[in-house]
């Protein structure tokens, strides 16, 4: 059996073709899996548990019909869909998960987060992250209409964009002491996360422990999954039918 991991679908109804591809994901190779975890930015802009966006709904009743159907199904909030609350666990079966979570994969502990916090050379973008996740902000956003909402998620994802734009490669990627702070910390040897849109396999020697960090891809062009079974993780490519 396998556990399986993905992150950073975006989903978007400009971009019908990645909740195509997701959904035939969910049917062919999740339906029969251990378990899915799913690392932040499934959605590229959640607003709120009581907007009815239609292209959500869709995609919201597939996840919870698997649910229904016998698979555990973890969500761990990304900078996209950090709204995700109480509301949309209780209507859909998913569970939510903090980040940083330790869990125990086929006897060993894996470290899962989003990843963003660990960006830590970008200053600016940690200040938006530390007020947009403070319970009385996203309490006074929940207080304003859907309209009102909509309009400023909008804003925030074209500063967001001319923000990434203006600054250079490195400082929008994880800070590696940042990383390896986080892996001593934990006492893990395994660490999954996603967020930089950069999929790879890292390896970190810490205190002289070799320790490996698997990064999750996008899906904006092709799939990304971590399969992971008794023999270990393996990061893959799903291509485009
Ligand atoms: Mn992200």
């Amino acid at each position: 059996m396998t556990t399986l991991f993905i992150s950073d679908l975006h989903l978007d109804a400009s971009r019908p073709e990645i909740a195509e591809q997701f959904i035939e994901f969910l049917m062919d190779e999740a339906v029969g899996a251990d378990a899915l975890f799913i690392l932040g930015d499934l959605f590229e802009s959640w607003i709120g548990d009581d907007d009815p966006n239609p292209h959500y709904a869709n995609i919201t009743n597939e996840l919870s019909a698997l649910v229904n159907n016998g698979l555990p199904v973890f969500f761990m909030h990304g900078n996209r869909d950090f709204m995700i609350g109480d509301r949309f666990s209780m209507e859909t079966g998913i569970q939510l998960l903090p980040d940083p979570f330790v869990v125990a994969i086929y006897g060993q502990d894996v470290l899962l987060s989003h990843g963003d916090r660990y960006c830590t050379d970008d200053a600016q973008y940690q200040a938006i992250r530390k007020m947009t996740r403070d319970p009385d902000w996203q309490a006074m956003m929940l207080q304003k209409t859907l309209a009102e909402r909509q309009s400023i998620a909008a804003k925030a994802r074209e500063d967001s964009k001319a923000h990434g734009e203006s600054i250079n490669e490195k400082i929008t990627d994880v800070n590696i002491k940042a990383i390896e702070d986080a892996i001593r910390e934990h006492k893990v040897k395994i660490m999954l996360h996603g967020h930089t849109h950069r999929p790879a396999v890292h390896e970190h020697l810490i205190d002289g422990e070799a320790t490996k960090r698997i990064v999750l891809g996008d899906w904006y062009e092709q799939g990304s999954v971590v399969r992971w079974d008794e023999n270990g993780a393996e990061l893959r490519k799903l291509e485009r039918p």
